[in-house]
């Protein structure tokens, strides 16, 4: 399996780009980055766009999207549990903050479908299948099983620590991966507890979990501001499986 790293930023600065993962190129795991980290012709052939919830950082690029696409392809089906998708409805695409786009060009044929998941309920793209699990975060959110024929992997979603979803992943034989926020520095605990983010000392617990303690863990959402922090703390984790993700990687397991 292949999964473009088209952003991995828990924030906005110069470089940062904010989540959104490109699983195959039709189909995209949260949009946060989906027009700064891919060209037009990139962004033409998405189809299906999975939201691990409704935070800015991850629908950001939604609008601009729809703004760059709408009448030219056949659109978008946008995956989300149905909580989210009322507050995409209510507050972003209602001609306030951005034109409607689940009723531009037509309310019978828009550029945005919403399609509404229930977790634990297996979903089919071509030959990738998608498991949403909830975890726990300030708003309804989701992580996922992604699987193909052969290997699966884990995308956290943002959580504070969580259980279902390592609970969920022990069936699981194949996976080769684990991609796992991590948004503020042990210096911010307590900041990072009412948002409901992991630490690198919560992550260090949560690796328990896991029980898998040679399958490598890629860690996404920092803060920008909080970087050069983190990092030195993962470092001091002396952990050889961890590793950050890059913006534009392309992760092959
Ligand atoms: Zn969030
Ligand atoms: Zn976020």
């Amino acid at each position: 399996m292949k999964i473009r790293v088209v952003g991995c930023d828990g924030g906005v600065a110069p470089g940062s780009e904010t989540t959104c993962f490109q699983v195959h190129e039709s189909l995209l795991i949260d949009a946060g980055s989906a027009c700064t980290g891919l060209d037009i012709d990139a962004q033409r052939k998405v189809t299906d766009v999975l939201l691990t919830h409704a935070h800015l950082d991850h629908i950001r690029d939604l609008g601009f999207l729809a703004d760059n696409l709408f009448g030219e392809t056949e659109g978008v089906t946008i995956h989300a549990l149905p909580e989210v998708n009322r507050i995409l409805r209510k507050h972003f695409f209602n001609y306030a903050i951005w034109p409607d786009f689940t009723r531009i060009p037509s309310p019978q044929d828009p550029f945005y479908r919403l399609h509404d998941i229930e977790p634990e309920k297996q979903y089919v793209f071509g030959e990738v299948s998608v498991l949403p699990v909830r975890v726990d975060h300030t708003v309804p959110t989701v992580g996922f099983i992604v699987e193909d024929s052969t290997t699966a992997i884990v995308i956290s979603g943002d959580t504070g620590p969580t259980e279902r979803l390592w609970q969920i992943c022990k069936s699981y034989k194949n996976i080769k991966g684990f991609l796992v926020e991590l948004a503020f520095p042990h210096t911010h605990q307590e900041v990072a507890n009412a948002a409901k983010h992991y630490t690198p000392a919560t992550l260090k617990d949560e690796l328990v979990k896991f029980e898998r303690p040679d399958t490598p863990v890629a860690l996404y959402h920092l803060k920008p501001r909080h970087k050069p922090r983190i990092e030195a703390e993962v470092e001091a984790m002396e952990n050889p499986n961890l590793r950050f993700l890059k913006n534009g990687e392309v992760l092959t397991f």
